[in-house]
């Protein structure tokens, strides 16, 4: 299914002429003025695969007061410097009863059906209440370019912006079809942590399908006995998979702690470093371990190449994660998206491997890696505590945000 710009054209694409505060279409090719910018604008969204479909109401061609011949010039002058791939236009007016003048969504629905559009996916850009309602009986996310025209305001608009410029910003930023609830989505979360309380508190959450730790964490909450603490942990969850990492940098004393590790139980993953601290690889370790059965989760990777060579260690007859740090390497100042997509067709060679976006730094991680087809994501409490957001009316989220300086200003005593 493709996806669509569908455009509302005076007022849009081109100026519309205003008296008394309210829009009226050009008269003419010499009233004709193509908004400045529009077409670099229309030009990236073409670039990106949408279909860009003028949806137009020309009712003056019903009232008697400008001919069918003087909208088609305009048109054919706008499709001659746009990038447009279609016009589609309703001569009536409100009287004629017709299914195609905004607020009826018939222009955009036809073309839908025509084209195979998917109007879920696709938007409505318009500058008048008409285009937001017809956009949104269609199923698009709406754009009102504000004008502040003399008449009726259009109401619940998803978004409202003061150009077509800043219209196509959003389009570009907006990711296919967001995923409104956790339940939706495919990735399975893992919750880090390392304190019992809130491992606990996390396993009891339906959508966390496991858990790992790592040394640093476990530090952090004061843990000195390792093999007490993983034990007891084991106790309380014993089945969902859990990772616990060796921490020994010769590679003959990794592997048997590996092996006391992988003995604590049968949902017990071994986190393996993906070299020593002296840069060199662990690929025989992994190699040995994948060769005993051992389930294997192959941490602190941030590169295609270790990837590739940890993916030709592991045991395709034996279930592992392959665990890139994704935060880590946006830290970096680099996009992990394309880097997580290139990992999940490395890993299809074994089907068993998973990968994970280790060390996400936001919630929208959750949804990025959904998206480009990683099966797990490890997440902090103060992540998921963010899920909860998931879907929020940002009208109502900036309210809360108001209320929450106000509030915090107030319980302050601030004065001036
Ligand atoms: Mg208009």
């Amino acid at each position: 299914m493709r996806r669509a710009v569908f455009l509302d054209r005076d007022g849009v694409i081109n100026r519309a002429m205003v008296r008394q505060g309210k829009p009226y279409p050009p008269a003419g090719l010499e009233e004709l003025e193509i908004v400045p910018g529009a077409g670099e604008a229309l030009s990236q969204l073409k670039d990106r695969g949408f279909a860009l479909i003028v949806v137009t109401n020309q009712p003056d061609v019903a009232r008697g007061a400008t001919s069918r011949a003087t909208v088609e010039a305009i048109n054919a002058r706008l499709a001659r410097d746009l990038p447009i791939d279609e016009f589609r236009v309703c001569y009536h007016d409100s009287a004629d009863g017709c299914g195609c003048r905004k607020p009826k969504p018939g222009l955009l629905v036809d073309a839908a059906r025509e084209r195979g559009i998917d109007c879920s996916a696709s938007f409505m850009v318009g500058d008048r209440w008409r285009d937001v309602e017809a956009g949104k009986a269609a199923g698009c996310t709406t754009i009102f370019v504000d004008y502040q025209y003399d008449e009726r305001r259009p109401e619940g608009s998803d978004y409202t912006v003061g150009s077509l410029d800043e219209a196509v910003k959003i389009i570009l930023a907006t990711k296919e079809k967001q995923v409104k609830t956790v339940e939706q989505l495919k990735i399975k979360i893992f919750a880090d942590g390392a304190d019992k309380a809130g491992m606990l508190e996390m396993y009891r959450k339906p959508f966390v399908k496991g858990l790992t730790t790592n040394p640093t964490l476990m530090r952090k909450v004061g843990i000195t006995d390792y093999r007490a603490f993983a034990k007891d942990i084991l106790k309380e969850i014993p089945d969902r998979p859990i990772s616990f990492e060796v921490f020994s940098d010769e590679f003959p004393e990794m592997e048997r702690q590996a092996m006391e590790i992988a003995s604590w139980g049968d949902n017990v993953y071994v986190k393996i470093p993906v070299t020593n601290t002296r840069r060199e690889p662990s690929y025989d370790v992994i190699r040995n371990l994948a060769g005993k059965r051992v389930k294997l989760n192959i941490t602190a990777m941030m590169t295609l190449t270790q990837v590739r060579d940890v993916v030709a260690a592991l045991n395709p007859a034996v279930p592992s994660y392959v665990s890139v740090f994704a935060g880590r390497i946006a830290d970096t100042g680099r996009d992990p998206v394309p880097l997580m997509a290139a990992a999940v067709e490395m890993l299809k060679v074994n089907p068993k491997a998973e990968l994970i976006w280790a060390s996400p730094r936001e919630l929208l991680n959750i949804f990025q890696a959904d998206s480009v087809g990683c099966q797990v994501i490890t997440v902090t409490n103060d992540v998921l505590k963010k899920l909860s957001l998931v879907g929020m009316d940002l009208d109502e989220y900036s309210l809360d945000t108001v209320k929450m300086f106000r509030n915090d200003a107030v319980a302050a005593g601030f004065n001036l």
